[in-house]
Parts: structure tokens; sequence; C-alpha cells
């Protein structure tokens, strides 16, 4: 499973930092991303982490957290965190 953070959807509410560290990370206007990735949604989710995104993932507000069971392509709404 893949996932990334749609940025315009995202409230910075935090939860999915909360739910699962290991997977999302904040830039500094604290709009979540993917941090295996930098959010590019081309690295699967470690199986080990699963229940953690699975938690995450139903938790966030906004529905700002995609997946797909393939990587997303590069060319969609390129995200930047930080930016
Ligand atoms: S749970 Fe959703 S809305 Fe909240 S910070 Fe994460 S991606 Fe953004």
């Amino acid at each position: 499973m893949y996932t990334r953070v749609v940025p315009e959807q995202c409230i910075a509410c935090g939860l999915c930092q909360l739910k699962a560290p290991e997977l999302f990370e904040y830039d500094e206007d604290g709009v979540a991303y993917v941090k295996i990735d930098n959010n590019q949604g081309t690295t699967p989710i470690p199986a080990a982490l699963m229940a953690k995104f699975k938690d995450a993932y139903t938790s966030c507000p906004t529905g700002a957290i995609v997946r797909s069971p393939t990587p997303f392509k590069p060319s969609t709404k390129a995200e930047k965190p930080g930016a």
C-alpha cells in the first residue's frame, strides 16, 4: 500500500503524526506529509506500520490522507514539504 497527503486538504490537525509518527511529519506550516518518501507516494508502507497507518488514515478528519495499492505518479500534484 502506498500513501501520500494532499496538502490542500490538510488542516494541520496533528492527528496523523500522533497516530503514526513513523510515517507522517509536518512542514513549517504544520501541513502533513509522508516522510518515508517525501510525500511522493512511491515507497510502500512497511508492513510493520500498516496498523498505525490505518489508524491515521481513518482518523484524518478531512480525507487528506490518500492511499493506493500501486505507487502514485510523481506528476500528481507535486507536494512540497517545507515550501
Ligand atoms: S490527520 Fe489529516 S488533516 Fe490532520 S494533519 Fe494529518 S493529514 Fe492533515
